[in-house]
C-alpha cells in the first residue's frame, strides 16, 4: 500500500496556525473545500449526469490535500491502468496513529499469542474499523456518485454524529471497486444521452475480463481489483463490518438493507449474523427516520450466497453486508407504475410486512434517490459502530477467539494438502489463494504419517484452530446446499440458490485435500510468503520432457512455440515419457529453457530416449474468441483471461 499525499507546504503552515489559535484545523481548512456540486458542476445523482472516475480521483485528491480527516491511498493500477483508491477517514489524531491502530485491530481480529493486557488495551484504545465499497458493478451507477458526497460530508460536517464517527471509527472507503467499468459506463451513457438509446446497457463487459463476476472473484482473487480488496479486507485491516453498496432491479423494494434472508450458510460465528441484523436495523431505522419509502430487510438476498466480498466476509468474522437500491436506467429517471411493483424472496407480496412496513407507491425514480438512501445507510453503519465502539471491538475479539476455540475442538481439526498431487503446481496456486485470504498455512519440511496416511516432504497443513476457520471450511471442505423448507417451494420443487452454492476451491482446482480429525504432530514451518516455485532444468541426450499433467506445462509449451522451438507431444507412453507429456529438443537455447522453467515452475527433466516414434510435432491452432454485442459474455471474458494466463494467442472476433 503506497500512500500519496500531496499536501502542499502552505497547508501545513495553516494547520500549525489554526492549531495555535485553537481551531480544529480541518474545520478552518474545510471552508475552502468545494462541494461536489461546485466541483463537478452538478449535484451527485442529478438526472443524466455522471461524474467520471478521473474527475472523482481529482476530487478525492483535492479533499485529501485540504482535509486532515482524509488519507488517500493509491493501491495500484487497475486491469486497464486506472488508479484504484482506498480512502481512510478518521480524526486527524487517529490518522496520525494509523499503524498503531491497525496493530490493535490485528490483535483483536487474531488474538493468538496476545496477552489479556494487549486485548484490553486494544479494546480501550482501538477504533472500530468499517470498510464500505461502491461501484463494484459499474452499471449500478449510484454508489460511486454517492461516495463523493459522502466524503464531502465526512470531511466538512462538524456536528456530533460526524465528530463521534471520526473519533471512534476508522472508516475505509473503496470509492470505486471497478474504476475501469465506471469509465466505460460513463462514456457509454454520455455518448447516448439524448438519443433513442439513452439509458440502455453497455454492450460489452464492464470489467475487461470478468464483467459482473468481479464480485464472485473474491474467493479466488484473479483480478488486481480483487487483490486490492482482499489486501484491505482479509489481510491488512479485517474490519468489524463491511458494506458493499449495489443496485438491484427496478420494480421491487426501493432499497434492501441487511440482514440477509434465509437460508443461512453455517460455520461463521453467530455474533456475525446478529451484527448484520443490528447494523441493518439501524440502517433501516435511519432510512425511515429520513422518510425514505420502500426499505426492506431480511429479503431478496439469502444468507447462503456466492463467495463474493460481502458474502465471504462473514466467515472472516466481519459483518459482511450489502445494500441494494432499486435501479433507474443508468442516470436516466424511470417511471414505475404501481402495478409494476413486485415482491421477491422474503417479500411474497408487494405489501407492508414487518421487514417492509412502508411500501413505495410508485412514480419517478431518480439516481438522486439512490444517492440519498445509500448515503443514509453508509453514515448509519458508521454511527452505530461509533456509538458502541468498545462493544464492537470486544466482539471482534470474541468472534475470533470463539472460532479458534471451535477449530480446536470440532472436526475436522486440519486439512492436509499432500505434496503428492496430480498437478502440484496447481496445488501451489491454491495455497497462494489461501494466503490471499489471510489464512495461515504450514508446510512440513519432511515426510510424516498422519491418521494412517504417509505425506511427503513439502505437504501443507491448514489448521482449523485459527480465526478464519469458517473460510477454510467452505474453501476446502465438502459442501452440501441445504434441502429444507427454505429451499423448496410449496409443491416441493427445489428453489434455485441465489447464486453459486459452493465455493470448494479444492474441488474446482482438482487439488486433493484430506480432512483429518486430529492435529498434525510434526514440526511445521509457516508459509509466510506467496509460493513461486521454479522448475528444475536437467538436459538429457534427447532433450527435455515436461509433465503433461501440469496445467503450466501448456503455458511452457506455448512460450516455447513462441520462441520457434519445435515442441512435440507424446502420443504413446514409453520409458521416460508418458502420453500427454511435452518434448523439447536438446537444441533449445539454454537461457530460454531456464527462463521458462523459472516463470512457469515447470521442470524440464532429462529425456534419455528417442521419443520421436511415440510423439507428434505440436502445432498452434488459431483461436478465435467470439465477442457478442449486447452486454458482453462473462464466459467469453473468463476464457480470454484463461488463454492469456496460459499464453495461448487468440483473435477476438
Ligand atoms: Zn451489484
Amino acid at each position: 500500500m503506497t500512500s500519496h499525499r500531496f499536501r502542499p507546504r502552505f497547508a501545513v503552515v495553516l494547520i500549525v496556525l489554526t492549531t495555535v489559535i485553537g481551531l480544529r484545523p480541518e474545520v478552518a481548512l474545510g471552508q475552502s473545500i468545494p462541494s461536489p456540486e461546485e466541483f463537478f458542476g452538478f449535484q451527485m445523482g442529478a438526472d443524466r449526469k455522471l461524474a467520471r472516475w478521473d474527475k472523482l480521483v481529482e476530487y478525492y485528491e483535492l479533499l485529501g490535500r485540504q482535509s486532515a480527516r482524509l488519507e488517500v491511498v493509491h493501491m495500484g493500477p487497475t486491469t486497464l491502468g486506472n488508479p484504484f483508491l482506498a480512502l481512510f477517514i478518521s480524526s486527524p489524531d487517529n490518522l496520525a496513529h494509523l499503524e498503531d491502530l491497525r496493530q490493535m485491530n490485528a490483535t483483536l481480529s487474531d488474538p493468538r499469542g496476545a496477552s489479556e493486557q494487549d486485548i484490553e488495551r486494544a479494546i480501550a484504545d482501538g477504533k472500530a474499523v468499517i470498510v464500505q465499497s461502491m461501484g463494484l458493478h459499474s452499471s449500478e451507477v449510484g454508489a460511486s456518485q454517492m461516495a463523493a458526497e459522502l466524503m464531502y460530508d465526512l470531511v466538512t460536517r462538524t456536528d456530533d454524529e460526524i465528530t463521534r464517527i471520526l473519533d471512534e471509527t476508522i472508516a475505509i472507503m473503496i470509492p470505486c471497486f471497478n474504476p475501469d467499468g465506471e469509465i466505460m459506463i460513463v462514456d457509454w451513457y454520455n455518448e447516448n444521452v439524448g438519443t433513442d438509446y439513452e439509458g440502455v446497457g453497455l454492450p460489452w463487459l464492464y470489467h475487461h475480463y470478468i464483467g459482473h463476476d468481479n464480485n464472485r472473484d473474491a474467493f479466488q482473487q484473479n483480478t488486481v481489483e480483487s487483490q486490492y480488496g482482499a489486501k484491505i479486507l482479509f489481510r491488512d485491516w479485517i474490519p468489524q463490518a463491511y458494506i458493499d453498496h449495489h443496485q438491484m432491479g427496478a420494480y421491487g423494494a426501493r432499497i434492501y438493507v441487511p440482514p440477509y434472508a434465509e437460508p443461512l450458510r453455517p460455520s461463521a460465528d453467530p455474533l456475525v449474523w446478529r451484527e448484520m441484523s443490528w447494523y441493518g436495523a439501524h440502517i433501516a431505522y435511519k432510512e425511515e427516520e429520513a422518510g425514505k419509502d420502500g426499505v426492506v430487510n431480511a429479503a431478496v438476498y439469502s444468507g447462503w450466497g456466492h463467495f463474493g466480498f460481502h458474502w465471504i466476509t462473514p466467515f472472516h468474522n466481519i459483518a459482511g453486508m450489502l445494500t441494494e437500491s432499486a435501479s433507474a436506467r443508468l442516470a436516466t429517471p424511470l417511471f414505475v407504475h404501481p402495478d409494476q411493483l413486485n415482491g421477491s424472496r422474503g417479500l411474497p407480496e408487494y405489501e407492508a410486512q414487518t421487514t417492509f412496513p412502508n411500501p413505495w407507491q410508485g412514480g419517478w425514480w431518480h439516481v438522486r434517490d439512490i444517492v440519498e438512501q445509500q448515503k443514509i445507510a453508509a453514515v448509519a453503519a458508521l454511527d452505530i459502530a461509533a456509538r458502541h465502539r468498545a462493544t464492537v471491538l470486544r466482539n471482534a475479539y470474541q468472534k475470533a477467539s470463539r472460532q479458534i476455540e471451535r477449530g480446536s475442538s470440532m472436526s475436522p481439526a486440519v486439512f492436509v494438502i499432500p505434496a503428492d498431487q496430480h498437478d502440484p503446481l496447481t496445488a501451489t496456486k491454491m495455497v497462494n489463494r489461501l494466503l490471499g485470504q489471510g489464512i495461515d498455512v504450514h508446510q512440513a519440511p519432511s515426510e510424516f504419517t498422519h491418521e494412517g496416511r504417509v505425506y511427503g516432504a513439502g505437504s501443507f497443513v491448514v489448521s482449523m484452530a485459527q480465526p478464519k476457520r469458517g473460510v477454510i471450511r467452505w474453501l476446502l471442505g465438502r459442501t452440501f446446499y441445504p434441502d429444507n423448507t427454505y429451499t423448496r417451494d410449496r409443491d416441493g420443487n427445489p428453489i434455485r440458490p441465489y447464486d453459486m452454492s459452493t465455493d470448494t476451491m479444492a474441488e474446482f482446482m482438482g487439488v486433493r485435500v484430506d480432512p483429518a480429525d486430529s492435529v498434525v504432530d510434526t514440526a511445521l514451518a509457516t508459509v509466510d510468503e506467496l509460493l513461486t516455485p521454479a522448475g528444475a532444468v536437467v538436459q538429457g541426450q534427447f532433450g527435455y520432457v515436461l509433465d503433461g499433467r501440469l496445467n503450466d506445462s501448456f503455458k511452457a509449451a506455448n512460450l516455447l512455440l513462441a520462441e520457434n522451438i519445435a515442441v512435440r507431444r507424446v502420443t504413446n507412453s514409453d520409458a521416460g515419457a508418458q502420453a500427454g507429456d511435452f518434448i523439447v529438443p536438446a537444441s533449445a537455447t539454454g537461457t530460454v529453457v531456464t527462463e521458462i522453467a523459472r516463470t512457469t515452475g515447470v521442470s524440464f527433466s532429462a529425456l534419455d530416449i528417442d521419443a520421436t516414434g511415440v510423439s507428434q510435432p505440436l502445432q498452434r491452432n488459431r483461436i478465435g474468441m467470439y465477442q457478442r454485442y449486447y452486454g458482453g459474455n462473462m464466459d467469453e471474458g473468463w476464457t480470454r483471461w484463461l488463454l492469456e494466463e496460459f499464453a495461448f494467442p487468440y483473435d477476438t472476433l
